[in-house]
């Protein structure tokens, strides 16, 4: 979110596998500004963000029928797959034409087609019967631009099947189909937010956990796509704003205030009592760091260890997470934000900041609940309130208690 918007959302359980979450949810979103941050994933993935204020949002956030996606950056040049390839310039008009398979390459501000024809900073290209950018399959447009020699590739996706692929990376297929309904809303929210203030002028969101996990839209269950289209065009808002839906894995039992992770109060995301997450394969984990792993990490965090390495909590929030950890070990003691020094074990590892470390014989146990940062929506959450027989609005107003839904299609 940028900020203010959303800060969130983010996390994906489970990026890869349904079920255990290998991955870890981030938090996606937040806010360009930089921030003190603290908490587990901030926003955004290496900036602490803090939220603002309530975004807000076009009168009419649910007529958002496209969202772009930075589907990828940092190389120069492109290769396009497909059956024709059609480019149209920012004029409107066909700009070059191709059978099979083209390179795009960046030269400055101008785009190269297929290593002859320089064209314009910006190429809008559609293939039929469809295109592959690199192994990706893209579905709508995609739009090329050059920027300093490297070119940039944008989705230009409809905003349902957006939602619907997001979905599909960040939830289990074996979730019920409300809390799938429940996650569609927040998943929406979170992008109409992020339309409403575009990370960079090209691109709205990126592809990744520092937003939502977007793949393109290959192997997209039919689950994903009931919940998206049960649930079209409806969002969370707060005072008429759209809110800031921000999710996790799993909460452990507690979710956690906005304030403690982000510095920022918001009423809709204040701590509530989660008994309905006790099925998820992380309510409860452990993790043995080694002597060797505690060394690097306290080295990596300016730490210079040694034999008598020590690591502890010294903060901890009001819902019992913990805020600051010190490291110390030869006379050199440093106390930094707990999300920091999670962020340098390993986000899969020490999986939320609702934990406990205990020395034993060279090495740390680690004892948590949970996973991610615990702000929101509880996505095990989620699934168990709606295995007990909860509708997806009944999750929504559980976990953004005072927020309503508004929106959908006539
Ligand atoms: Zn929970």
């Amino acid at each position: 979110m940028r900020l203010p918007l959303l800060f969130a959302a983010g996390v994906l359980l489970l990026s890869g596998c349904a079920g255990a979450p290998s991955r870890e949810p981030a938090v996606p979103g937040p806010p360009p500004a930089p921030p003190p941050s603290t908490g587990s994933a901030p926003t955004r993935p290496g900036v602490t963000a803090p939220p603002g204020a309530v975004v807000a949002s076009p009168p009419d956030v649910t007529g958002t029928r496209f969202i772009r996606v930075l589907l990828s950056r940092g190389t120069s040049e492109v290769v396009l797959e497909g059956g024709t390839i059609r480019a149209w310039g920012t004029d409107g008009r066909l700009a070059a034409e191709a059978a099979g398979r083209v390179t795009l390459a960046a030269v400055g501000e101008r785009i190269r087609w297929d290593g002859s024809r320089l064209l314009g900073d910006t190429l809008d290209v559609a293939g039929a019967p469809d295109l592959r950018v690199g192994n990706r399959e893209v579905v709508g447009r995609t739009r090329f631009l050059a920027r300093k020699g490297e070119v940039l590739v944008v989705a230009v996706a409809p905003l349902e099947a957006y939602v619907a692929a997001v979905l599909s990376r960040e939830a289990p297929l074996r979730f019920h189909p409300d809390a799938l309904a429940a996650l569609a809303v927040a998943v929406r929210t979170y992008a109409a937010g992020a339309a409403a203030r575009p990370r960079d002028p090209a691109y709205d969101v990126v592809a990744t956990v520092e937003d939502q996990v977007y793949d393109g839209m290959d192997g997209v269950a039919q689950s994903f796509r009931e919940a998206a289209d049960r649930t079209r065009g409806l969002v969370v808002r707060y005072r008429g704003e759209l809110a800031r839906t921000v999710y996790h894995s799993t909460c452990g039992g507690r979710t956690e205030d906005a304030v403690s992770v982000w510095g920022t109060d918001i009423p809709y995301l204040r701590a509530q009592l989660c008994v309905d997450c006790a099925e998820s394969p992380v309510y409860r984990w452990e993790y043995r760091m080694s002597e060797a792993e505690g060394r690097r990490v306290a080295n990596a965090l300016g730490v210079p260890a040694g034999k008598d390495l020590r690591i502890a909590v010294t903060g901890r929030t009001p819902t019992g997470r913990a805020s600051r950890v010190r490291i110390s070990s030869g006379g050199v003691s440093r106390e930094l934000q707990a999300a920091e020094f999670r962020k340098a074990a390993g986000d899969a590892r020490v999986r939320s900041l609702k934990m406990e470390i205990v020395p034993v014989a060279g090495e740390w146990r680690f004892t948590g609940e949970g996973w991610g940062h615990g702000v929101g929506l509880c996505q095990f959450g989620a699934n168990g309130m709606a295995r007990r027989g909860a509708g997806f609005r009944e999750i929504l107003a559980r976990y953004y208690p005072g927020t309503e839904i508004s929106g959908g299609s006539p």
